[in-house]
């Protein structure tokens, strides 16, 4: 994920993910613990994301999260209350944010990460992604060029907060 992606015809890479300004945003190396994420709420970004496109849908990851890294459960979609740039930007709906964080009360589980996607853009968080993420968050970027999935990415703060590391994912029982 951190070389530039091969510019396609089917996958054109807009030119400010190649600018200073957002190669900034991605610390060099990879996060020590990975991502399992349950087929389930693979599907579900993948086909919420699809169905969003040309729009960014957004969403929640659920779980449990600890030294072994994140175990994303579920996913939710939550509306994107951003409608002004609802192609390049996403606002979390906070209400559902809260509603959700009290359901999981003391069910062991709990919202550990934040999903959204990129239409026709990479997997790749941009520095706006950046200036919205909390320290121990896993933030999932699906990627959908055409109304297709094209890449799935996981990104966390590094040690210092100042920048995203990527993050493996695995699918699997969470
Ligand atoms: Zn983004």
């Amino acid at each position: 994920m951190q070389e530039p992606e091969p510019r396609t015809p089917e996958r054109p890479v807009p030119e400010r993910f190649n600018s200073p300004e957002y190669q900034r945003v991605i610390a060099p190396g990879k996060a020590a613990a990975p991502c399992l994420i349950a087929p389930g709420a693979m599907a579900l970004m993948r086909h919420a994301a699809e169905a969003a496109w040309p729009r960014e849908a957004c969403g929640l990851l659920i779980g449990r999260m600890g030294a072994d890294g994140w175990q994303v459960s579920d996913a939710r979609e939550t509306a994107n209350l951003n409608t002004e740039r609802a192609t390049d930007r996403f606002i979390l709906d906070p209400v559902a944010y809260q509603q959700t964080d009290a359901e999981l009360r003391g069910s062991g589980r709990e919202i550990i990460g934040i999903w959204h996607s990129h239409p026709d853009c990479p997997a790749r968080p941009s520095p706006t992604d950046l200036a919205s993420a909390w320290e121990g968050f896993a933030y999932v970027i699906v990627s959908v060029y055409q109304a297709r999935t094209a890449d799935v990415a996981c990104w966390a703060l590094d040690d210092a907060g100042k920048q995203f590391q990527a993050v493996d994912i695995r699918e699997g029982r969470a």
